[in-house]
C-alpha cells in the first residue's frame, strides 16, 4: 500500500455505512486518521458497527446531526449513492470541505496501476471481459468496484506487478480529485441518472473525470462513433485510442463486418467471437484495446473472445433446446438496453418483457419490433406492452402471470431457428427483489423445460 497522501491525524467523516463506507472507515483508521462514521439509517447493532466501535471509531446512526461538521473535518468520504443535495454535503460544499468517494482513496493508496472503465452502458461486460483476457494472459488482474470487492479494499492489498480493473460509475467518479488511471475507458454516453446529477452536462462531466488527471503517459479509450462525447474527449491529455464500428480506421481499434482492426491492420476475425450484438462488439473493442496496451498477445485475446459468452443476466447465452436459443438479458431494465438486445438478432425473436411500470414509453423499440414474432408480457407493464406490440404488428402478444408460464408459452410458439429472449425493458421490483433473481427465474424455467 502506498501512502502518497498523509492520512495521519487527519479528520475524516465517512458518510453512509454500506459496504464501501465500512471499508473506507476501516482503512482510514488503519492509516492513522481520526474517523467518524455517520449513517441516516437507524442503529441495527450490526457486526460491522460493533467492529468499527471496538477499534475506537465513532459511529453515529439514525440521522445526520445538524452540527456534525462543527467537529472540523478535513475531508468527507461519502457513499456514491448519497446525492449532493443531502444537507451535510450542501454544508460541506459551503465550507469548502473536499468530498470524495472511496475510489479516490483507492487511487491514493494503490501500488498497482488502475484500468478504470466507465460509461452509461457496458461497464460490467467490458470490465469482466478485460479481466478474463488479462487473467489468461498472466497479467495478474484484480477486479474491483461495482462488481467484485470494494475498490479501496482491493487497492489496499494490490502489488505493483498486479493491475486493478475497476468498474466506475458516474456517482463514484463525481467524488474524485486526483484519480488518475493508467488506462481509462469510456464506453458511451446516454442521458441517465439526471435525478442525481441534475443536468446531462453534469452527468457527462462526472464521467469525463475518468480522464481529467491523465497525462500523455496514460491511455484513454473512447467511443469515437458517439459525437456527443467529443467535447469531453478533447479535454483529455492522454494518448487517445478511439474505438469505432464504422469500418477500418487507421487510428485506434475498429471493426467492419468481417474483422477487428488495430491501428488499421487486421487483428482478429469477427467470426470467432461468441458474444452477441453490436453493443457488445463495442465492449469487445474497448476491452481488446486495453488488453493490447497491457501487452497481452493476440492468441490470448483470440482464445478469450472465442469462449466468452457474456456476463450473467446480460445477453447471457443460456441454452439451445431443439433449435431454439435462449438468452437471459434480465439486466435490460430500460428500453435502451432492450433495443440493443433486439438489434443483436437477425432471426425471429420471441420476446419476454415487462415489469415495474414507471410510465415510460416503449416507442424506442418500434424500429426493432419487425423481428419479434411474439411478445409474452409480464408484470405491471404487461397490458401496455401487449397494446404496444399490437400497434407494431407483432402477430402474437399476450399477458402471462409468471416467468415459468412465459417460458413455456415462448417455447410453444417458437420453431427451430428462433431466439427466445428475456429482455424486460423494465425494472424487476414489481415481481422480484432484483434483476438477478428475475434472470435466475428465467434460467430455472428454461432448465425445467
Ligand atoms: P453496465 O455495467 O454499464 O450497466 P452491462 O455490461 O451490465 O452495463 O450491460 C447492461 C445492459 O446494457 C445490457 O443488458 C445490454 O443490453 C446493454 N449494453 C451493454 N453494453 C452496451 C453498449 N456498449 N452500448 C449500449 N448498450 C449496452
Amino acid at each position: 500500500m502506498r501512502e502518497r497522501y498523509e492520512f495521519e491525524g487527519k479528520r475524516f467523516l465517512v458518510l453512509g455505512l454500506a459496504k464501501s463506507g465500512y471499508a473506507a472507515a476501516d482503512l482510514l483508521h488503519s492509516l492513522g486518521a481520526d474517523v467518524v462514521v455517520n449513517d441516516s439509517s437507524p442503529e441495527t447493532g450490526s457486526k460491522e458497527v460493533t467492529a468499527l466501535r471496538e477499534k475506537g471509531i465513532t459511529v453515529i446512526c439514525g440521522g445526520h446531526p445538524e452540527n456534525i461538521l462543527d467537529k472540523g473535518f478535513d475531508t468527507i468520504v461519502k457513499n456514491p449513492g448519497i446525492p449532493y443535495h443531502n444537507p451535510v454535503l450542501k454544508q460541506a460544499v459551503q465550507k469548502g470541505i473536499p468530498i470524495w468517494t472511496e475510489v479516490e482513496l483507492s487511487y491514493l493508496i494503490s501500488e498497482a496501476p488502475i484500468i478504470a472503465i466507465t460509461g452509461s452502458n457496458g461497464k460490467t461486460t467490458t470490465t469482466t471481459l478485460l479481466y478474463h483476457i488479462l487473467n489468461i494472459g498472466g497479467k495478474q488482474p484484480l477486479i474491483a468496484g461495482n462488481i467484485g470487492t470494494v475498490a479501496c479494499t482491493v487497492a489496499q492489498n494490490a502489488k505493483p506487478d498486479e493491475v486493478i480493473v475497476m468498474e466506475v460509475s458516474s456517482f463514484q467518479l463525481a467524488g474524485t480529485e486526483s484519480f488518475r488511471p493508467k488506462i481509462a475507458v469510456w464506453t458511451n454516453l446516454y442521458d441517465a441518472h439526471l435525478d442525481y446529477h441534475g443536468t446531462s452536462e453534469e452527468y457527462a462531466l462526472a464521467k469525463a473525470k475518468v480522464t481529467d488527471n491523465q497525462t500523455e503517459e496514460d491511455f484513454f479509450i473512447y467511443n469515437a462513433d458517439q459525437h456527443e462525447m467529443l467535447p469531453y474527449i478533447e479535454r483529455s491529455a492522454a494518448m487517445k485510442i478511439p474505438f469505432s464500428l464504422q469500418g477500418k480506421k487507421a487510428e485506434g481499434i475498429s471493426a467492419d463486418d468481417e474483422m477487428i482492426y488495430w491501428q488499421g491492420e487486421p487483428f482478429v476475425k469477427r467470426s470467432i467471437i461468441k458474444l452477441l450484438g453490436q453493443h457488445n462488439l463495442e465492449n469487445i473493442l474497448a476491452a481488446t484495446a486495453s488488453a493490447i496496451l497491457m501487452d497481452c498477445d493476440k492468441e490470448t485475446i483470440e482464445n478469450v473472445l472465442s469462449s466468452f459468452t457474456g456476463v450473467r443476466h446480460r445477453m447471457q447465452f443460456v441454452k439451445e433446446l431443439k433449435g431454439r436459443t435462449f438468452y437471459n438479458d434480465s439486466k435490460a431494465t430500460n428500453t435502451l438496453a432492450t433495443k440493443s438486445a433486439l438489434s443483436s438478432f437477425q432471426s425471429p425473436v420471441v420476446l419476454i418483457a415487462g415489469g415495474l411500470d414507471r410510465g415510460h414509453s416503449f416507442e424506442e423499440l418500434r424500429p426493432y419490433m419487425g423481428r419479434v414474432k411474439a411478445v409474452l408480457a409480464l408484470g405491471e407493464t404487461a397490458e401496455r406492452l401487449v397494446d404496444f406490440a399490437a400497434t407494431c404488428g407483432v402477430p402474437l402478444a399476450v399477458k402471462v402471470r409468471s416467468m415459468e408460464e412465459a417460458v413455456q408459452e415462448a417455447y410453444g410458439v417458437s420453431v427451430e431457428g428462433d431466439q427466445i429472449l428475456l429482455s424486460p425493458a423494465c425494472a424487476s421490483w414489481d415481481q422480484y427483489p432484483n434483476f438477478e433473481e428475475r434472470g435466475d427465474a428465467f434460467i430455472e424455467a428454461v432448465i425445467k423445460l
